[in-house]
Parts: structure tokens; sequence; C-alpha cells
């Protein structure tokens, strides 16, 4: 496998980092995630978007324009033959002494990565995910795609322990979002209630597209909090993200969530939006 390593391309084991890079040191950095499909990535614009707005929040200069981004990651997907899967893109501050404080003018240390997955078929997709809720114990800055995953990696390995696919975390008795993904549940009166975009939580990609397909059918989005006793009571629940794109939710804490199989409208957003993807 070919890395991009600060604008090289190399193979996977000759690419090396400093001790002192500040991501490192500080997790002081940002990351992005774009799914590929068929060797094209899906809603690239928006990650690309995000990516710099991530970095305009922490003061690294983004190093690159989005056609220079573009090029960079087609040409790894190229090169590395990837027909479905995500690149991923962090960018750090850069090499210093370790010192809270930067110095301006650090260059940035750049990494992209490309991994093989599948992604159109998951067995998630067909059976429902098993979620846990469990206290949201990030920074107030959620909006900000840090490196700083120690809450989320955390969360994800309760999970995992618990036999779960996904932690959804929970915040004065409201869900904020999945340790990885964007939460949304379906009333039984039908509407589709998904958290506003706020510091509280990461714009998710995926979210914003979905609820963008939603406002084109008649179904009724409603962009608030709610609580785990409404997902509990929903009709329907699923998750968002680039890489599992829409996802059923079974289970919450145990307790089946509607029918306690995936359900129609999850199942038509993920098709729909798979589709839209591959047509794009
Ligand atoms: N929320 C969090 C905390 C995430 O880490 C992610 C993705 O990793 C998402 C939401 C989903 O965002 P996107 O749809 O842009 O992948």
């Amino acid at each position: 496998r070919i890395v991009l390593l600060n604008g090289d391309f190399l193979d996977f084991a000759d690419a090396k980092l400093p001790i002192m890079d500040r991501g490192f040191l500080f997790a002081d950095g940002i990351y992005e995630v774009s799914a590929v499909l068929n060797g094209r990535t899906i809603d690239n614009e928006a990650h690309l978007a995000r990516l710099d707005r991530s970095l305009r929040a922490i003061d690294i200069p983004n190093p690159y324009s989005t056609a220079e981004w573009v090029g960079f990651q087609n040409d790894l997907i190229t090169r590395n033959g990837l027909r479905e899967g995500t690149v991923y893109i962090q960018v750090t501050r850069g090499v210093a002494e370790r010192e809270f404080t930067y110095a301006e003018g650090l260059t940035p240390t750049v990494l992209m990565v490309t991994q093989a997955k599948n992604l159109l078929t998951s067995k998630l997709a067909v059976d429902g995910a098993t979620v846990i809720t469990l206290p949201d114990l990030r920074w107030a800055r959620r909006d900000i795609k840090s490196v700083g995953l120690l809450a989320q990696v955390l969360a994800k390995q309760a999970a995992k322990r618990a036999g779960a696919d996904e932690a959804w975390m929970v915040e004065d008795g409201l869900v904020t979002e999945g340790a990885s993904s964007s939460a949304f549940i379906v009333t039984r009166d039908g509407a589709l209630v998904t958290r506003p975009f706020t510091q509280a939580v990461l714009p998710g990609v995926t979210r914003r597209a979905i609820t963008a397909l939603i406002r084109e059918t008649d179904l009724r989005l409603d962009e608030r909090a709610f609580s785990v006793a409404e997902a509990l009571a929903a009709q329907e629940a699923f998750y968002t993200s680039a890489s599992s794109f829409v996802t059923p939710v079974a289970s919450l804490d145990g307790d089946p969530i509607g029918t306690g199989k995936p359900g129609p409208i999850a199942i038509k957003l993920r098709e729909f939006y798979i589709r839209t993807a591959l047509a794009g």
C-alpha cells in the first residue's frame, strides 16, 4: 500500500514521522474520511470543505487547495487500485519542541492513507446494529473533527465489550451523536428527528446529505435533540456516517427499537443514498 506523507508517495513501511510531531504529543490536528465506491470518492467536496473548516477552527493553515487535495486523493486511490473503502486525511500542526504554545509558520504534517473495506455489503445493514448509550465525555468543540478521539475510543471499546456495534453518547439526558456517526430516530407519528448542527456535535457530511434527501420527500424532518426514552419509544432509529452510509438500529441498551429489525425508512434512505452516490 502506498501512502501520501507531506507530498511524497511512499511505501507504507517507509512513511515515518518525527517523535515531536504535535499530532502525536498533543493530538494537535484534525482529520477527514471520505468513502470510495467504484474507485470514486463520495460527498468529497463536503468532506474537504469540513477539513478546511476544522483547520481554520484550530488555526492551522490549509496546506492545499481543494483541487490539490482532490488530485492527491485520486492519485492515491489509483496507485492503490482502491475500488471500495475509505481515504483518510490527517493534518497536524507540525513538528516542534514540546510546548503548549506554537510558533506561527510551522509546516503542517499531512498524511493520506487508503483503506480497502466492504461498504456496500454490510451485515449491520441487513440485521440492524445494536447500540448502547454512554455519557458523552468529550470536550465542548465537537464540531471540530479533532484527532483527539480518546472519549470515542473508550466508548467504542465499551460497546465492543458489551457485544454492541456502536455507542450513542448522552448529555443532559439527550443523545448527542454516535461515537463515529450521526444519530436519527423516527417517531411514532413519523417525524425524522436528528440533532441540529451546533458545537455539541460534528456536522456529519452524510447526515447533511440524508437530511437533504429527506427534504425532497414528504417525510417530516425535525432538527432537535431527542432523549434516550424517546429513542426507545421510536418506531425506527438509524445512524449515518461516511463509511457506514445509513445503518438501521435494531436495539438500544438491549431493548428492541420498533420491531427489532431494520425499519423501512432506514432501508429506503440507505438504498437511495447509495444509488445517488454511485450515480454521482
Ligand atoms: N459524528 C462523529 C462523532 C463522527 O466521528 C462521525 C464520523 O466519523 C460522524 C458523526 C459522521 O460524520 P460523516 O457523515 O461526515 O462521516
